[in-house]
């Protein structure tokens, strides 16, 4: 019998990541709103306070000492951000009004030229750009440089940005949210407290706004305890990309599908690659893949790998040099997998955290950007005399619902779904979509969890090519690449059962672009009769991508200030 991930679920609950303030009150840390998630929504969220602070300063002083707190587990603003990217300026237009002109944001240039091309092995193809991929008038940046930018922005209005600081427990209080928990520093492997160890801290706010991206932590647990998950559950797809520093400059973004994806539906591989100019001399490559697959052999690492020996590729990156590599994970359940509401008593919800992602343009900055925008207003609001605090962040779910995230997905609502109906089936129900503006099909098509897709082995893996250390690479000289340099004696911060079928534990170790699982020896049988391995797990490698949540464990914050240190992704 196959092995299905979710019949492995983690050693974790919900209830871990949601508990009541234990801090004495006066040792608490009191902010006015706290922001958790140093992204795109997170820093569009403390960049609008900000300014409604400039704005109304009498208002402002009503939010003692810190009036707006953002918190972020990575080294720095920047440290865990990831993404194509090609940004629709839409979001930070709105943003800035005629605070900053486009040319004063750190974009590598306009999009010049794009092409889409359908890979075969040995040829590439070049198609008609479907209207969902045009980008025309976007803009090429690097997140990482773009969140550093963002987080000095809101310093300068007058935000506090706490970089190496987890957020990891959701504090409620009389069913009303009244802030988080910070992570503790300075743990050993079993938990014991080293010498520089310093506890965490209760941070209390009025209203806190969760903008952690995807596979929030946090986000997971107010859904669960808030009644707030939609009908159809979250789906999830990987992307693992590199920077390389080239001689030649590229002067179009190229987009890829096919090859080394596998059309049959038996597979169900949704996919493809992106290739964007970062400037005049360097380049980001990227496979992005659903993590509904089945094949438990399919690595997106090694996908990619394979994509950078096609000759259309290879003669991109040719005398070049890889100075960057990263992963993270992508929603794509879109509009049907948008949770029942936004809001909470006390909490906001942004961004990837839930599922503000239009997939068949692969773009999801400006929709963040945009919902933090509007969680800052309302958020602001609950500083109005004469309305009550549900009433003013109730206006938040209002807002999104006539903004351009719900037009722009309601559109492409039901794409995702179609491939799995396998790649030429999918793209010609795609099109339909497309011409339609999403009339076509007239209801919702539900997704079904990336967990529960269950899982076979072919010998798929044996035709990824052998590292060479120039074009193609190990996961563990890319986990250097990503500046990871988290110590080997944290404590474990990821859940999964330790006794798996065989299947699965390959799985696990196929998947993570990290090489944080090891399929070990042979530890008896299941109920089922599928012989089961020990997994062995090496934690410090994690890039916190998130793929393990998607399929059968569980990813915590671990230690602030550990994992990938990205500068160009
Ligand atoms: C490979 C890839 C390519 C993409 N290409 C594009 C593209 O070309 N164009 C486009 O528009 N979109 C693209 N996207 C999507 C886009 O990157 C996301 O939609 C966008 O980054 C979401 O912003 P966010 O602020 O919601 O989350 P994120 O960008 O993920 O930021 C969340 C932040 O919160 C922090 N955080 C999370 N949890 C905690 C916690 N508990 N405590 C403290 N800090 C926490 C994280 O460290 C991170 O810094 C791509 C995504 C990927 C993965
Ligand atoms: S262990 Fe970390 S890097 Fe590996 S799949 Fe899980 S979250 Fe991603």
């Amino acid at each position: 019998m196959s092995a299905r991930p979710s019949d492995w679920p983690p050693p974790w609950s919900p209830s871990e990541a949601i508990r009541p303030p234990t801090d004495p009150a006066d040792e608490r840390i009191e902010v006015g709103f706290l922001v958790v998630g140093a992204g795109p929504a997170g820093l569009a969220a403390a960049i609008r306070l900000g300014q409604l602070m400039e704005e109304d300063p009498a208002t402002a002083e009503r939010l003692g000492e810190v009036p707006v707190a953002v918190l972020e587990k990575g080294k720095a603003p920047g440290s865990h951000l990831l993404s194509g990217a090609v940004v629709n300026p839409r979001g930070l237009k709105r943003l800035f009004g005629d605070r900053k002109r486009i040319d004063e944001l750190p974009f590598y240039g306009p999009v010049e030229g794009e092409s889409v091309l359908f890979l075969t092995k040995g040829r590439a193809v070049r198609i008609p750009t479907p209207p969902t991929m045009v980008n025309h008038r976007n803009y090429v940046a690097s997140l990482s440089q773009l969140g550093r930018f963002l987080a000095e922005e809101a310093e300068s209005l007058g935000v506090t940005v706490l970089p190496e600081t987890a957020a990891e427990t959701l504090l409620v209080d009389g069913g009303r949210v009244v802030g988080v928990r910070t992570g503790d520093r300075g743990r050993g492997r079993n938990g014991e407290e080293l010498p520089n160890f310093e506890p965490g801290s209760d941070v209390t706010a009025r209203v806190t706004i969760l903008c952690e991206g995807t596979q929030g932590h946090l986000t997971g647990a107010a859904l669960d305890r808030f009644g707030l998950r939609g009908e159809s559950p979250q789906v999830w797809a990987l992307g693992v990309k590199e920077v390389w520093r080239v001689p030649k400059p590229l002067r179009q973004v190229v987009h890829t599908m096919g090859w080394p994806l596998r059309a049959g539906r038996k597979y169900r591989e949704f996919g493809g690659s992106f290739i964007y100019p970062m400037g005049d001399d360097m380049v980001t490559i990227g496979m992005v893949v659903g993590l509904d697959y089945r094949d438990a052999e399919v690595s997106v690492h090694d996908l990619l790998q394979e994509l950078k020996t096609h000759p259309r590729v290879r003669a991109i990156l040719e005398g070049g040099e890889r100075v960057q590599w990263g992963a993270k994970t992508i929603p794509e359940g879109g509009l049907v997998a948008f949770p029942r509401r936004f809001h909470a008593p006390g909490l906001l919800l942004c961004g990837d955290g839930v599922g503000f992602v239009n997939v068949p343009a692969l773009k999801g900055i400006h929709y963040a950007i945009e919902s933090g925008r509007l969680a800052a207003e309302a958020a602001w609001r609950t500083l109005e005399r004469g309305v009550s605090a549900r009433a003013a962040l109730a206006t938040y779910d209002d807002s999104i619902r006539s903004s351009f995230i719900w037009d722009d997905l309601r559109e492409v609502r039901n794409m995702r779904q179609a491939f799995g109906r396998g790649f030429y089936l999918g793209g010609a129900l795609a099109g339909a979509m497309t011409v339609t503006k999403g009339r076509f099909p007239p209801g919702d098509s539900r997704t079904e969890p990336d967990a529960e897709q269950p899982l076979f082995t072919t010998d798929r893996a044996q035709s990824y090519p052998s590292p060479d250390g120039q074009l193609t690479f190990d996961k563990l000289s890319s986990v250097f690449a990503s500046g990871n340099r988290t110590r080997d004696d944290q404590p474990n911060h990821i859940r999964v059962q330790t006794k798996v079928p065989r299947d699965l534990a390959l799985a696990w170790a196929r998947m993570c672009p990290a090489q944080v699982y090891e399929v070990g020896d042979a530890d008896g049988h299941d109920a089922a009769g599928n012989e089961t391995v020990e997994v062995k797990l090496a934690p410090s490698n994690c890039v916190q991508c998130g793929a393990i949540t998607a399929k059968g464990g569980r990813l915590t914050p671990p230690e602030g200030g550990s994992g990938p240190e990205y500068t160009l992704t």
